[in-house]
């Protein structure tokens, strides 16, 4: 069989067992079908290290330059990484480093098959989890208030005119903070919702609390409804998809309702705390998918889980380990599709398809990995090795394949 070709993508390795899953499905699944033409970034964690952290630096820009990229899990340095492999200092997330790079936003979606049930019952689609990674309460600025007093806020402006309200007058001890957003932030986090609602053909929600914080949310609110209405309204039309605003608490009792099929963007706090409680609803975080999509159009996709430490300690030991691949198969997929649809390479769009339908397959023939074989309510399930996965995943590729 002639192997499909593609344009550049650009690749990025990891660590621990998910960098040995990794080369299991570029042997197996990936280039016995597809000239792999990638970019090749090694972000191991001794690679960041070795390079003072440069190649995640480099990497970023690799994907600004080609569109498309795809990402194994790697560590996060803390401190006991820094000790187990001598580091020169704790590196930050590469996931960090990419974003604030790529100055995207991330969309979490879990993969869905017949013999995994949703915890709740009426949810047949998946729900995407568009969460807004930049600023409010993880860059509040705290003060635990001692005593009684005053609390001001202030704002001095460039142009020396300023801004000042009393916050409360504190008749004891207390607490106060303050967060922050700005316009260009939640400009891009909007672009990039409502481009990727296009590319996915799926209805839009966006949840704020504006009818308390009639500024703070309320400037969310109205930011995403001036850019929906300019730029966005007869794409969306055409496309035949919805953009729909609620608040958060109405969203929270739709979304539970619903059957699911949509994107819900989410302000930061909100999308931590919602993407969890979705990705343990619809099962399992092996398997759920996550992509990077900056306002630009650059797309990065991932495993959302880690590297699966334990069990690479497992297989360090020369046991075999039952790791679930899905999400980062479905990491490259997706990655190799939005390659095709961005080149009208048709091939390799049909090649991602394949890939995806004979992994769900496989799981629905009753064959799967541990964390599955747990989940499931079958009888019939067959419970197997990440290798014996894998080698099932091709039997079905190449029967679609024909
Ligand atoms: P993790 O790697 O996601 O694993 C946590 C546990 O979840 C595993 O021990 C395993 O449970 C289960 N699990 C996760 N993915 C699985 C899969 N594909 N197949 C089967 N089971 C799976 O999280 P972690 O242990 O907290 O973190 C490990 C390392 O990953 C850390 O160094 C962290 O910095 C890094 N990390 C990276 C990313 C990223 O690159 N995006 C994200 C998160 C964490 P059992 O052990 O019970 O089988
Ligand atoms: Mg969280």
């Amino acid at each position: 069989m002639k192997k499909i070709t593609m344009n550049k993508i650009v690749e990025m390795d990891g660590d621990e067992m998910t960098r040995i899953l990794w080369q299991m499905i570029k042997d197996e699944l990936l280039s016995p079908f597809v000239e792999l033409n990638t970019e090749y970034y090694d972000l191991a964690l001794t690679e960041r290290d070795k390079t003072d952290d440069q190649i995640t630096f480099d990497a970023a820009e690799a994907i600004k330059k080609y569109g498309v990229g795809v990402k194994c899990a790697t560590i996060t340095a803390n401190a006991q990484r820094v000790e187990e492999y001598s580091l020169k200092q704790m590196w930050k997330s590469p996931n960090g480093t990419i974003r604030a790079v790529l100055d995207g936003t991330v969309f979490r979606a879990p993969i869905l098959t017949e013999s995994i049930k949703p915890y709740v019952r009426t949810w047949k689609k998946p729900i995407t989890i568009a969460r807004h990674a930049y600023g409010d309460v993880y860059k509040a600025t705290e003060y635990r208030v001692p005593a009684p007093g005053k609390a001001e806020l202030l704002f001095t402006g460039e142009n020396g005119e300023s801004y000042r309200e009393t916050i409360y007058d504190y008749e004891c001890a207390g607490v106060l903070q303050a967060t922050y957003n700005k316009d260009s932030s939640i400009e891009a986090f909007a672009r990039s919702c409502f481009d990727y609602a296009l590319s996915t053909r799926q209805d839009l929600w966006f949840a704020t609390k504006d009818t308390i914080s009639k500024q703070y949310d309320q400037t969310f609110k109205l930011i995403f409804a001036d850019i929906y209405e300019k730029e966005y309204d007869a794409r969306f039309k055409k496309a035949g998809i919805e953009y729909f605003y609620t608040l958060i608490d109405d969203a929270v009792a739709r979304v539970i309702r619903s059957e699911g099929g949509f994107i819900w963007a989410c302000k930061n706090y909100d999308g931590d705390v919602m993407s969890d409680m979705v990705s343990t609803a619809f099962g399992s975080l092996a398997m759920m998918t996550s992509v990077l999509v900056s306002p630009d159009g650059c797309y990065e996709y991932e495993a959302a889980h880690g590297t699966i430490t334990r069990h690479y300690y497992k297989h360090l030991k020369g046991e075999q380990t039952s790791s679930n691949p899905i999400a980062t198969i479905f990491a490259w997929s997706g990655a190799l599709r939005k390659r095709g649809e961005k080149d009208g390479n048709s091939a390799l769009v049909s090649f991602a398809d394949a890939l995806e339908k004979a992994s769900i397959d496989t799981i629905d023939s009753g064959i799967m990995t541990g964390d599955l074989a747990l989940l499931s309510d079958r009888t019939d399930v067959q419970k197997v090795t990440s290798a014996q996965f894998i080698a099932a995943i091709r039997r079905q590729l190449e029967k679609l394949l024909g």
